[in-house]
């Protein structure tokens, strides 16, 4: 059930005039990411809906090996969230920093020196400001104990059998394995003898959605996420913008992109039915996405944005739509702080 448009977006707090799409005639307040990725380790999340068979007693067509689960939210929401902080400065605003002031980091300092270099600290934005809202990262990812985000990030389930995944539940055909690494000693005097056992839970051949739904229909909030999920598509083999753990060995390097809101149910199944091409109709509703609807939300998060910070450069619009802007992407590659 899609909803009644008497509940559309709200804009009475922005100023001027949105162009923006019916309810009914899209997907909001649901959100899908397509998310395309050969291989992810995500450490410890992923849950499996059961035990696997061992390693020696593997056969290609145990039904034990057709093992679905689910990918955890955390790390899919901390890489959202991380691309989110990063459209905000390059758009010349701080984002709330993830993490508690007065935790318990690893190093010296952290927490000051990602206060210099584009956060401000986690909830500030709430106190600086004449209403309860805070930031744009605050409000969708949450803030403070009874703070809860305004998007809601289902975890993803995967399953290795393409007819059993639905996409419109948020889930994506993957194949789950677990990977034995013996780490063996080179010296001569060992024989080769293995030092070390190491197991990893992964998956790979990941194609599917995420599905994500919002609580509060902000357009700004739609704008940040078209500009996040842009700007992780295109930074997608950069370190810090992959998803998950072992990220040396190339694991989570994730094409991603929003699925067209205007799309409805069956043009999104299509999407990822490999014998089905899109129509017509899906190819018009790409391109009044693209050029009307998608301006306007990220129009919208621009607005809000120099409601926060006062003037800002215009930088954001450069570093948006997907393919045609790799030039203008303005982004400080530089900031290697380990995070
Ligand atoms: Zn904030």
């Amino acid at each position: 059930m899609r909803p009644a448009d008497a509940d559309g977006f709200e804009t009475a707090h922005l100023d001027g005039e949105y162009d923006l799409p019916a309810l009914s005639e899209s997907t909001f307040p649901k959100v899908y990411i397509g998310m395309d990725a050969d291989l992810l380790a995500p450490g410890d999340g992923i849950v499996t809906d059961r035990h696997h068979a061992s390693a020696d007693r593997y056969e290609a067509d145990d039904p034990m090996n057709q093992i679905g689960g689910q990918i955890s939210s955390f790390a899919l929401s901390g890489w959202l969230r991380h691309g989110c902080e990063r459209v905000l400065q390059i758009g010349g605003a701080t984002a709330c920093h993830p993490g508690e002031p007065n935790a318990d980091y690893k190093r010296a300092n952290v927490y000051e020196r990602d206060l210099d270099a584009g956060y401000h600290e986690k909830g500030s934005c709430v106190d600086e400001g004449d209403s309860d809202t805070g930031c744009v990262v605050y409000e969708l990812f949450g803030g403070f104990g009874s703070k809860p985000g305004e998007l809601i990030r289902h975890p993803v389930s995967f399953s290795p059998i393409r007819r059993q995944v639905d996409v419109l539940n948020g889930e994506a055909e993957a194949h789950f394995r677990q990977l034995h690494t013996q780490v063996r000693s080179r010296n001569e005097a060992d024989g080769g003898q293995p030092l070390r056992h190491a197991t990893r839970d992964v998956v790979g051949n990941l194609e599917g959605t995420w599905l994500l739904q919002l609580r509060s229909l902000r357009p700004e909030f739609v704008g940040l996420l078209i500009e996040a999920v842009s700007f992780l598509d295109a930074y997608n083999s950069k370190y810090e913008f992959q998803l998950g753990g072992a990220r040396n060995f190339g694991a989570g390097i994730v094409d991603v992109g929003l699925v067209n809101p205007l799309y409805t149910d069956r043009e999104i199944r299509r999407v990822y039915n490999r014998a089905q091409k899109p129509t017509t109709a899906m190819r018009t509703k790409d391109t009044k996405w693209r050029d009307v609807y998608r301006k306007e939300f990220v129009r919208a998060l621009q607005e809000s944005l120099s409601d926060e910070d006062g003037e800002l450069p215009p930088a954001i619009d450069g570093a948006s739509a997907r393919g045609n802007d790799s030039d203008s992407r303005a982004a400080d590659d530089t900031q290697g702080d380990g995070r």
